[in-house]
């Protein structure tokens, strides 16, 4: 059967569904084809179902700490199948609004694998995608879809070394370690970036013995030290062990193999299962982009700063460009490529702006951060100033860790945090660097109290030499 669309996108995730109600808005005619379920990685693997298991282990916690409040419990037993029942409903609810969605927008979901025969046509070979995530399986019938637009959102995968093999029993990856239903006994984490710590910080919480083995330094080295050293010390004060600078050689049948990249020692652990969580690379068709004159490199499809690739009227959008690995630098690129395609001529293009991308780290407690830390520290400001002095984090005894703030001539630069649920009050920080605000402004507006927010102010009232509720 023949179609004819303004645009198809390849991929269902978030940078192409956004993308596409976008375009539906704007009044164009879209397509989504999806070869494993829509909403992509981020719905199904990622983000949805590793934060409805990190509310399970929040839960799991705090009921730890029940009696500090007054409540008494008794004994805690987490019920892993019921965690893993949740945590299914959370991705399944998820999905049925986005399909809701896209269906109130009219927009068109094929169920199947596409190729890019042209820059106006694409096939849909009807199948889907084990739970393997490698597998297809193809069942009869094809589509052609006639296009003036093919939008490429393909996302990524798991990063794995070439020495892994992937059938190992013992081998898994965070797209599918996701996707359990019942607790490892013990868990040996390879990675301790941004995947790795929310792992540690799931499993460890539930009950698991878990330890990470990071080549670096030390972990989560994308962050300020003081950060990264704070929440290694919270993971293992919860029985976490981290090994770092430890280059891992081999992994078989349950042993691993690393050598110590200071003393040169071997390392030999057993564990029940091993997680690859050492980052992510973009999902790219090789040999269709080489027929076609797609650009691509190792990091992802080429794109400029408007999402269009080398060939005209082909498009690209999240994970699968290389430039980021999160769901919401996806869906801003989606949006300015639907409005670019769906624009009335090359004079009003938007540009993708990068510049101001907020990250969270879903720990216990929860990481965030934003702006670029000067490495030239001459005439920078650094204030650090703890929870501890946070009226609501002291009523609710949630004082762990700090706020971080890099200010210079009074325009906020660069904010790192760590504490409970800093992710809800990052977007203050964020506004204010892509606004280029002056502190001093913000230091003169009411913040509610008693909230976790004050400490915006709080922070830039230090800066300015006129904290009124805290001295260091
Ligand atoms: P994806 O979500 O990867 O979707 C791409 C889709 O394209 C896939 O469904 C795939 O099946 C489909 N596809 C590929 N090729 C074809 C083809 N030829 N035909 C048909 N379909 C095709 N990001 C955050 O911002 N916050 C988080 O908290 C967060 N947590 C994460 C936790 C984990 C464990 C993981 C693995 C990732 C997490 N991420 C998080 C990253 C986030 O999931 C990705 O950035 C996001 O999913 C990228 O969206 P996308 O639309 O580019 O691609």
């Amino acid at each position: 059967m023949i179609k004819n669309y303004d645009v198809v996108i390849i991929g269902g995730g978030p940078s192409g569904h956004s993308s596409a109600v976008r375009i539906a808005e704007l009044g164009g005619k879209v397509a989504i084809v999806e070869r494993d379920y829509i909403g992509g990685i981020c719905t199904n693997w990622g983000c949805t179902p590793s934060k409805a298991m990190i509310e399970s282990a929040k839960i799991a916690y705090d009921t730890a700490r029940a009696s500090e409040y007054g409540i008494e419990v008794g004994s805690i037993k987490v019920d892993f199948s019921k965690v893993a029942a949740r945590r299914n409903k959370v991705i399944e609810s998820t999905r049925g609004f986005i399909k809701d969605l896209l269906e109130y927008h009219k927009v068109d979901i094929y169920q199947g694998e596409a190729i890019i025969d042209s820059s106006k046509k694409v096939v849909v070979k009807h199948g889907k995608l084990d739970s393997d995530g490698i597998t297809m399986h193809y069942t009869s019938g094809e589509d052609e879809l006639q296009t003036k637009n093919i939008i490429i959102a393909t996302g990524s995968q798991p990063l794995i070394p070439g020495f892994i093999d992937e059938k190992d029993p013992s081998i898994i990856s965070s797209n599918r370690l996701i996707s359990i239903d019942h607790l490892p006994k013990n868990l040996t984490i390879i990675g301790g970036g941004v995947i790795g710590m929310e792992f540690a910080t799931i499993f460890s919480s539930l009950g698991s013995k878990v330890q990470i083995v990071e080549f670096l330094p030390r972990c989560i080295a994308l962050t300020d030290v003081d950060i990264s050293e704070y929440l290694t010390n919270v993971l293992q004060k919860r029985g976490v062990k981290i090994l770092v600078n430890h280059k891992v050689l081999s992994i078989h049948q349950g042993q691993l193999e690393a050598e110590n990249q200071v003393t040169k020692e071997m390392v030999h652990l057993n564990s029940e299962m091993f997680l690859i969580a050492i980052g992510r690379k973009a999902v790219v068709h090789n040999e269709t982009y080489q027929k076609l004159g797609i650009h691509f490199s190792g990091k992802g499809v080429e794109v400029n700063d408007y999402l269009q690739t080398s060939v005209p009227g082909i498009w690209a959008i999240g994970d699968a460009t290389g430039k980021s690995i999160l769901a919401h630098v996806g869906i801003q690129q989606g949006i300015i490529a639907a409005e670019n395609i769906m624009g009335k001529n090359n004079a009003s293009l938007r540009k993708m702006d990068y510049s101001v991308i907020p990250a969270v780290i879903y720990s216990i407690p929860e990481v965030a951060m934003v702006g670029t830390v000067p490495e030239d520290l001459k005439s920078v400001k650094v204030v650090k100033v703890p929870f501890a002095i946070n009226l609501r984090a002291n009523i609710e005894d949630k004082k762990d860790g700090f706020i971080k703030l890099w200010i210079k001539e009074n325009q906020l630069i660069a904010a790192q945090a760590i504490g409970h649920n800093v992710s809800e009050i990052f977007q203050e920080f964020s506004n204010m660097i892509a606004l280029r605000t002056d502190i001093r402004d913000v230091s003169e507006i009411i913040h509610a109290h008693p909230t976790y927010s004050e400490i915006a102010r709080s922070g830039f009232d230090y800066a300015l030499g006129k904290a009124v509720d805290f001295h260091l």
